[in-house]
């Protein structure tokens, strides 16, 4: 028996212990979303949805994904073993698809007229046009206008792929604002649009909804371990910005009371400066966006403005789950910064040809910390969360190469 008993989880009103639940939304938004809670319930386990998603994650996603062992790393380290889960190798590049895959089926499923959802640097806003293109759903995607400028191929995906990108011009024209914007836009026709939001993050149902359509990872990345090596890892490390794919690979290793489980956060420019994005070492409890969790705020209570040089990692708050596993230390949470982020870049790129996301490289960044203290046979497995095309001319100036 494990010494954690984790079921059922969320609650009914959607709550990890103390966090998460529907805070400060309007009445009739609150009625939206007990409906599609209501139809996510009634469906998921049917025969139909469950074939249908396997049957594109099989073979549209290519899933399963590989566990890897990174051989020659591990030898430089001269420590732990290290294995990759490699959702780099997913179409589109990174776990995202996994969720915006069931989300997008789900809008389908419940005879939604058009998906909609904000973007930062342009892979949510990528997943979801990809989903919805072949599932045949129209598709509005709001980015800050300085994104739209910054992260040029990404607009010009979603627009290949026929999502409709509405630039946004007000405030600091940048991902809080898309937020706003996109939701603005949600709020005109809620019984007909869906909200299709990111990370395992905003009001219950979505941080349940997103985790179960993430925990394929874990699940897979359980089973292939064991027939690669005879036993569970040893540890699992994963980076957390709103926490999905950390959630995905950790689900299924949660009872596993032997398993240590690591969320790594970035920390910038240091935890010292205003510049990071360490939500569960520097915030406290508050609310945001619908939900209870872990915030980076000011006196007044108010979101703090983030960093982080992985796009996807800077938002003040983390999905309630996290929260709730950190309170209860089941997860420990640690941050890397800016700089052991970019040396876990270059160095897998170089020992094992696998250029990683920038926020994949935060996780790395971790294990190639802690593997050279630790014995050889000590399992690590990593969650490779994306490829780092998208990231590669950034670095390039970055380090001048
Ligand atoms: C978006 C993104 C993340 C961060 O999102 P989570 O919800 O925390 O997983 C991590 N890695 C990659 C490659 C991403 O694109």
């Amino acid at each position: 028996m494990s010494k954690y008993e984790f079921l059922p989880m969320p609650d009914a009103r959607g709550y990890f212990g103390e966090y998460g639940g529907q805070e400060n939304i309007p009445p009739e938004l609150k009625q939206v979303m007990d409906n599609i809670y209501q139809t996510y319930c009634d469906i998921r386990n049917t025969e139909g949805f469950q074939s249908e998603l396997q049957n594109l994650f099989q073979h549209y996603v290519g899933r399963p994904s590989p566990v890897y062992f990174a051989k020659r790393l591990s030898q430089q380290l001269g420590g732990a073993q290290i294995y990759l889960k490699r959702e780099d190798l997913n179409h589109t590049g990174a776990h995202k698809i996994n969720h915006c895959l069931g989300e997008a089926l789900l809008a389908k499923h419940m005879g939604k007229s058009k998906v909609l959802a904000e973007t930062g640097a342009g892979q949510h806003g990528v997943a979801l046009a990809t989903a919805c293109a072949l599932l045949d759903m129209p598709c509005e995607i709001h980015m800050g206008e300085v994104d739209v400028l910054k992260e040029h191929p990404n607009v010009t995906r979603m627009k290949i792929l026929g999502a409709k990108v509405i630039s946004v011009t007000r405030g600091t024209r940048t991902l809080k604002d898309a937020v706003d914007s996109a939701f603005e836009a949600y709020l005109a026709d809620p019984q007909n649009y869906f909200y299709a939001i990111g990370s395992v993050v905003g009001p219950h149902p979505f941080p349940q909804m997103v985790r179960d359509f993430q925990r394929i990872v874990g699940d897979e990345a359980r089973v292939q371990f064991q027939e690669m090596t005879g036993q569970l890892p040893d540890q699992i490390i994963a980076c957390v910005g709103g926490g999905s794919n950390a959630i995905g690979i950790f689900t299924a290793f949660l009872e596993d009371d032997e398993v240590k489980i690591t969320g790594v956060e970035p920390s910038g420019h240091g935890l010292n400066t205003p510049d990071h994005a360490a939500t569960l070492t520097k915030g406290r409890p508050g609310s945001l966006h619908g939900y209870k969790s872990y915030v980076l705020m000011d006196e007044q209570g108010e979101a703090l403005p983030v960093y982080s040089i992985a796009s996807g990692l800077d938002y003040p708050s983390v999905g309630p789950q996290h929260s709730y596993l950190h309170d209860i230390k089941r997860v420990e949470y640690v941050a890397a910064d800016d700089k052991e982020c970019l040396d876990a870049f270059m160095r897998l790129s170089r020992t094992e040809g696998i250029i990683p996301a920038l926020e994949s490289a935060h996780a790395l960044a971790h294990a190639i910390r802690i593997a050279p203290e630790l014995s050889p046979d000590y399992k690590i497995l990593v969650n490779l969360s994306g490829r780092g095309d998208k990231d590669v001319d950034f670095v390039a100036e970055k380090l001048g190469l």
